[in-house]
């Protein structure tokens, strides 16, 4: 693996993180986003990520001034694109947006260039024609809280070069994550195809009225000996992504119970205005839940 150059594309929750984290260790990095004023935002978010890094990391002054000094900004693509070894795609979760974006990628990136799409659901191989480059292209999958949840899943699709799944490896670790390799394409990953169907079984307990979310918790934590049960991690996801996963299953496999699900996520949940912890409540409110108290678990 000889990267040095990195463009990251897509400033949103997952892209600004990847794009701190890469340069924290080291790698020089164009933050590519649709728009200057999108930019600027990164911008800002880069300093209260700093502090992050500070208190969970312990990151020093002189590490976080060269990861800043590491970071660059571009909303041209062809001039974000013109020195980078990799690419890491985290633009919004739209098949059309993604493939619009390849498609133009494709037209300006160097030949050297190696194209990774963080896409939590899809599947690189919908995208393979488009990137111009399908053996140098395959998902780099990470989670969010990259720099304290630090995984990186590696999928590649039929025809990605094994050369470039072994430099996406090495690269995954250059940048501290721990690297997942997966043999095959799998929609959802591993951490999806083990999370999602998990957090269904919570939501269905919840809709057939069999306990409440705290007890359903109680019993996942206390049984198991886990920090956090599924409707503490649903808060973390968000409801709004708990809702439009719910929506697809419900769409898909056309289930009255999946049905009632989104319905009452809906009515309860989003319509409170309680979309987790982005709004600071959600099955639980925030700062401090209850489910992070001491006594939670005591009687
Ligand atoms: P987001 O909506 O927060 O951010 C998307 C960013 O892409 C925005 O800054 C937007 O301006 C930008 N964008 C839109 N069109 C673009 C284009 N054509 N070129 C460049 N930038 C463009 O989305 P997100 O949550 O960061 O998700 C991004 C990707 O990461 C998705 O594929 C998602 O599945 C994946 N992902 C998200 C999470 C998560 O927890 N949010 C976790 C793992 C993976």
């Amino acid at each position: 693996m000889n990267f040095k150059q990195i463009m990251v594309a897509g400033s949103g929750v997952l892209g600004y993180q990847i794009a701190f984290q890469t340069a924290f260790h080291g790698f020089k990095v164009t933050v590519y986003d649709v728009n200057d004023q999108v930019l600027d935002k990164a911008k800002a978010k880069f300093h209260e990520l700093s502090t992050c890094y500070q208190q969970d990391m312990q990151a020093s002054q002189a590490q976080l001034d060269a990861t800043f000094a590491n970071l660059s900004y571009q909303s041209d693509l062809a001039l974000a694109v013109q020195d980078a070894d990799l690419v890491i795609e985290a633009v919004p979760e739209d098949p059309s947006i993604k493939r619009d974006f390849y498609e133009k990628l494709a037209k300006v990136a160097p030949e050297k260039t190696i194209f990774a799409t963080n896409t939590s659901t899809l599947l690189p191989s919908q995208f393979a024609e488009f990137t111009g480059r399908p053996e140098k292209f395959l998902a780099l999958h990470f989670a969010n809280r990259i720099w304290k949840n630090n995984t990186a899943e590696i999928m590649g699709h039929q025809s990605t070069d094994a050369q470039v799944y072994a430099d996406v490896v090495e690269f995954a670790k250059a940048i501290g994550m721990l690297a997942l390799p997966l043999h095959k394409e799998q929609p959802g990953f591993i951490i999806n195809t083990l999370l999602v169907p998990f957090l269904v079984s919570a939501l269905e307990l919840w809709v057939n009225d069999v306990a409440d979310p705290e007890t359903i918790d109680k019993t996942w934590m206390k049984g198991l000996g886990n920090p956090m049960g599924p409707f503490a991690i649903i808060d973390m996801v968000g409801i709004t992504t708990a809702h439009n996963v719910a929506k697809l299953q419900a769409e898909a496999t056309q289930s009255p119970v999946m049905q009632r699900i989104v319905d009452k996520l809906k009515t309860e949940m989003i319509d409170q205005g309680n979309l987790g912890t982005p709004t600071g409540k959600g099955f639980y409110s925030y700062p401090n839940p209850a489910f992070e108290q001491a006594d939670f678990l005591k009687d």
